[in-house]
């Protein structure tokens, strides 16, 4: 009998959101009862069906409801695909922007069975979420882009203290928890005010980590560092623009994008969320590979373990980490990866390892 239980709001998204998200579901259900914890899912209406169902894909009682969990899991979204007048603001920021979900922490590691260009990888970027150059979160009327005649294009970047502060905050702790080094990723050389801010910010809360070393590069060096010795890494902080860009890359070099984790948080609030997007070429077909909706699920019950002082979730967590390094060991791989597996053949295999 359950002794626990986790609540979870659930929305499946678009594209191969509806094959990945309920693998994702299914072994975390698993890795739960596998402690006598519950989990009870609630499914929120997003992306184009809730378009269908309420006309718009992210419903105002879905973001009511939102707010009465702590704990979410997102499929990707395909905005392209939606009606014009519906693709702006994109569901994904109008719900981090609403939430403050500021911190986007993104794992890149090479696992047995997966071919990697970076075998040795084993890093953590930590991205500010909340404002930089992403004009539809850092204005609070209006966007950060505009056009003030057909031919000029203008985008405002936004860096303050408050939100360099608690990113970097973000990153020693996870220093802390992993090899204890932070990378500060910043452009001061050309964008002197701006990331020359969240450069100094983050070196200013350094010193409250004498534990942790630190250093920092130019996004552009940092780039080719990545490719050139990724296992010189641990923690990487940078702001959002940068961030995104830097996750891909070291996405790829651990594998696949398939295998790309996200966890998206604010102080009191976490969103699992794969790096892919909807993947709309192969959706349909049950081949998605889940094991960044299962590895961000991971996340999410670690990251309400650590804050809840909740051991079962952390053990939950750890039992799923352990079974996805397994199974892909064991061979088990979707066709991204070059195996034959479905997504839910994949999800069977991870659930029976658990
Ligand atoms: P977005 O802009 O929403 O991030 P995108 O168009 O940049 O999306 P994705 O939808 O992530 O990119 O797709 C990029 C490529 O990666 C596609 O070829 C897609 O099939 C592949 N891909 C993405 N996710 C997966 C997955 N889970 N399993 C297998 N292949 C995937």
């Amino acid at each position: 009998m359950s002794v626990g239980s986790v609540r979870l709001a659930v929305l499946h998204g678009d594209g191969v959101g509806p094959e990945v998200v309920p693998a994702a579901v299914a072994v975390a259900e698993r890795a739960l009862a596998a402690q006598d914890v519950a989990l009870e899912t609630t499914v929120l209406p997003f992306g184009a069906a809730a378009i269908e169902e309420h006309g718009h894909p992210v419903p105002e009682s879905t973001l009511e409801q939102l707010a009465d969990f702590d704990l979410w899991l997102v499929g990707p979204h395909d905005s392209a695909s939606y009606p014009a007048a519906l693709r702006h603001p994109a569901p994904g920021a109008e719900m981090r922007k609403q939430f403050d979900l500021y911190a986007n922490l993104r794992p890149a590691r090479a696992l047995a069975g997966v071919t990697a260009t970076a075998p040795d990888i084993d890093l953590l970027i930590v991205r500010e979420n909340s404002e930089g150059l992403y004009a539809d979160r850092n204005m609070a009327v209006g966007s950060g882009e505009f056009m003030p005649t057909p031919d000029v294009a203008l985008s405002v970047g936004l860096v303050t203290r408050a939100a360099s502060e608690r990113i970097a905050v973000e990153a020693f702790e996870a220093a802390r928890r992993r090899r204890g080094h932070v990378t500060v990723v910043h452009k001061a050389n050309v964008l002197r005010l701006t990331t020359g801010l969240f450069r100094d910010v983050c070196l200013q809360v350094a010193q409250r980590y004498p534990d942790v070393t630190v250093d920092t590069e130019h996004v552009d060096a940092m780039a080719a560092l990545l490719v050139r010795r990724p296992a010189d890494y641990d923690v990487i902080v940078t702001e959002n623009l940068f961030g995104d860009i830097l996750s891909d890359l070291a996405a790829e070099l651990s594998g696949s994008l398939g295998l790309a984790a996200s966890l998206n948080s604010s102080a009191d609030r976490a969103m699992a969320q794969a790096v892919h997007g909807a993947a709309p070429d192969i959706a349909g077909r049950g081949s998605a590979n889940p094991v960044a909706t299962i590895a961000s699920t991971s996340m999410l019950l670690r990251w309400h373990g650590e804050r809840s002082g909740d051991e079962a979730s952390i053990r939950a967590s750890d039992a799923i980490d352990g079974a996805l390094a397994h199974v892909l060991a064991d061979g088990v791989a979707t066709a991204d990866l070059g195996g034959s597996a479905s997504s839910a053949a994949f999800a069977d295999a991870v659930v029976a390892a658990l």
